[in-house]
């Protein structure tokens, strides 16, 4: 049985006395909320405070990125040992904001799975449609080969308790959220991608759903079968709509 996750995704927002209000209202709101996995993926400068504020609740905190290298001549980047030292365990990967805009390849986003599990970071890997890719039928195609690119490069064990979201692109900071029915469907298909591949890591992997979730869709989405929890951008960063969410998951 999967424990529901909901990771929020603060992308390029916050600021120090925010984000010290937003961390202090979460921990103290899912105290003893204890049927599903909480965490937020913080900009880098924050993750110290994270770290200091989350530390002993029940919220776990991560980044929204992560180097291919370990070390060295690599300006600008962050290594997944730093993201270790502040105490992060998970790390956004291939979010379509950063391979549309950075232009990640599928290559460089399975190396960043891959050093993230090796040290022992979860990856949580961003695959979704474009709304050109769903109009066209194309949609299985296009989520198949992201997956494929990352999948067949990381053995069976790399991909063991891993977490994939499905993030239909053209819901993401829409307002158009995929129906619960749709989103089902995508999420069977993944499911059954991953264990064509890896048979014995389709039970463990959690597939989150991420596009337009609010206080009002997440009951019905995250109680669709193979839905195993969100990835919430804008609703992360207002605490009451956050808890709301993270309560939909448990069932509460
Ligand atoms: C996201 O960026 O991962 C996301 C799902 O954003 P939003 O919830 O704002 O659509």
């Amino acid at each position: 049985m999967r424990r529901k996750l909901v990771v929020g995704n603060w992308k390029m927002n916050g600021n120090l006395a925010q984000n010290e209000q937003l961390l202090r209202t979460l921990v103290n709101d899912l105290q003893g909320v204890d049927h599903a996995d909480f965490a937020v993926c913080v900009p880098y400068p924050y993750l110290f405070q994270a770290q200091q504020l989350l530390q002993g609740s029940n919220i776990a905190w991560g980044a929204q990125n992560v180097a291919t290298q370990e070390s060295g001549a690599h300006t600008g980047e962050v290594s997944a040992q730093m993201l270790k030292e502040f105490g992060a365990s998970y790390v956004i990967v291939g979010h379509s904001e950063r391979s549309n805009a950075y232009c990640e390849s599928d290559a460089n986003i399975a190396d960043k799975f891959a050093i993230a599990k090796q040290h022992g970071i979860t990856p949580i890997f961003c695959v979704g449609e474009t709304l050109q890719e769903r109009e066209s039928g194309v949609m299985e195609y296009a989520i198949a080969n992201q997956l494929d690119a990352v999948l067949s490069v990381s053995g069976g064990a790399l991909l063991d308790h891993a977490v994939i979201a499905y993030e239909p692109v053209w819901a993401i900071g829409t307002n158009k959220t995929a129906t619960p029915e749709q989103a089902r469907a995508a999420h069977s298909f993944i499911r059954e991608r991953v264990a064509a591949l890896h048979p014995g890591a389709a039970e463990t992997v959690r597939i989150l759903y991420g596009g337009s979730v609010n206080p009002r869709n997440a009951a019905q989405l995250l109680s669709m079968p193979d839905i195993d929890g969100g990835l919430i951008g804008r609703c992360s960063l207002d605490a009451a709509d956050f808890e709301r969410i993270c309560r939909a998951a448990c069932g509460i």
